[in-house]
């Protein structure tokens, strides 16, 4: 546990740039999540993209960020949003994002404030940090230049979730894109993202080394699995997270299957009524309408009980870690009729990992066996292997720093086909600085 200690548990240097642009990572260098990047120019122009934190158990943090005038938020994912309380209540630094991550903010820390509650976990900020957070906002448009001191940057669509941005920086003698959490693929949500020509290139790396399953052959599977569910009687739990992945599921469940009798419970149905009400950033507002009011929305006990009769529930927390989901599973668990159905990666820790290898997870304190059939889908919304390599061919980047990457499994085989692509490679480490010239 990092607890700050302003000034003093900075891995940031105090020296000028004297050349070219550095980069340092705070935390997400080479971790999935976590992330906070420092750039810094020759001029002394400085800003600080996106400043998370990792939600494991316990949770990772980034080491203290210098003072920054300005951050950048790309989206509302907690992995890239949780400290920025923090820098604001801090240095009361301003903060730029697209509207609909804005309007998410709020909503996301005071999850991750009462998570940190609930679990006891201190958090190195508290409601007074998220007030000034919250007054600190300047909201921007894809596309909108934005001047800062001799740089200026622009966002442009990132897909992955609606809202969720590149940044795009022109630091005078080079352009530079971050990728930020990003797919080229379209979701039912959002449209995948395009290149962005430019030198030098920050991409993610989640899914290095790994191809995703082809979108339709997995939506036949999913939509197949649940029908034998249903035919023997039994009600899939389908956790899932409430920012981005619970509304795909519910888009595709509703295309393919309208006769489906489906519940919808948790923090996504505030977070689609966000999306609704920001329609500008969805692939098809009508779509993403008709399917949330097609689902049974859950906003009571009663309706929790017939939730239970479904044939599907989707609902958070996507990992089983506590939520409705578990209170959900704590009821269908003795029914071998039914069965968990996954839909996005079950981190280290988590009670969907801990059910997935050992068949226990823990259900209000207990550790419990759970011997329901599962099984997990693919609907990642990061780039997988394939697209982050043509990703970078297409931006003609020179320079390609792959970070929010696993840096003994994913990263290897991504520098590998990067390098045979002509591109210099860097493999950023948390906490150490480096510069492109
Ligand atoms: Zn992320
Ligand atoms: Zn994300």
């Amino acid at each position: 546990m990092v607890m700050y200690s302003p000034g003093k548990t900075s891995s940031y240097p105090d020296e000028p740039v004297d050349k070219g642009l550095r980069y340092h990572f705070l935390g997400g260098g080479s971790e999935v999540g976590n992330v906070g990047i420092v750039l810094e120019g020759v001029k002394g122009d400085r800003l600080l993209i996106d400043y998370g934190l990792a939600p494991t158990d316990p949770p990772r943090y980034p080491a203290e960020a210098p003072k920054v005038t300005d951050v950048i938020v790309t989206h509302s994912h907690i992995d890239h949003i949780g400290m920025v309380p923090w820098i604001s209540g801090s240095h009361h630094s301003t903060l730029h994002a697209t509207h609909i991550t804005v309007a998410l903010s709020e909503l996301m820390w005071r999850d991750c404030h009462k998570v940190s509650r609930i679990e006891g976990y201190p958090l190195p900020w508290d409601k007074r940090d998220m007030d000034f957070a919250l007054e600190s906002w300047k909201v921007h448009n894809f596309g909108e230049w934005v001047e800062h001191g001799n740089w200026k940057w622009r966002l442009h669509s990132a897909g992955h979730i609606p809202g969720a941005a590149m940044v795009e920086i022109d630091i005078g003698n080079k352009k530079v894109l971050l990728s930020g959490d990003f797919d080229t693929r379209d979701s039912p949500l959002v449209s995948g993202a395009s290149p962005v020509d430019v030198d030098i290139l920050f991409v993610e790396g989640t899914y290095g080394g790994r191809s995703h399953p082809e979108k339709e052959s997995e939506i036949k599977r999913l939509i197949e699995r649940i029908k034998e569910v249903k035919n023997r009687g039994g009600t899939v739990l389908i956790p899932a997270f409430a920012n981005g992945r619970g509304q795909d599921i519910l888009m595709t469940l509703h295309a393919a299957l309208p006769n489906l009798n489906v519940h919808y419970d948790g923090m996504g149905k505030i977070i689609t009524r966000h999306y609704l009400e920001n329609s500008g950033y969805l692939k098809d507002s009508e779509a993403l309408e008709s399917a949330f009011h097609w689902a049974k929305r859950v906003s009571s006990k009663s309706d929790k009980k017939k939730a239970l009769e479904a044939d599907v529930i989707v609902t958070t927390s996507g990992m089983l870690d506590g939520g409705p989901s578990i209170w959900y599973l704590n009821r269908l668990r003795n029914d071998e009729r039914n069965a968990i159905f996954f839909t996005g990666y079950q981190a280290k820790g988590s009670g969907g990992r801990m059910l997935q290898e050992d068949g226990k997870i823990p259900i209000f304190g207990n550790i419990c066996q759970v011997d329901l059939e599962w099984d997990t889908f693919g609907f990642s919304t990061h780039a997988g292997h394939d697209e982050i390599v043509e990703f970078a061919k297409l931006c003609g980047a020179n320079d390609v720093v792959v970070y929010h990457t696993d840096p003994i499994n994913a990263r290897p085989p991504l520098v590998k086909a990067l390098e045979a692509n002509g591109h210099i490679v860097h493999q950023p480490i948390n906490g150490q600085s480096h510069i492109i010239e």
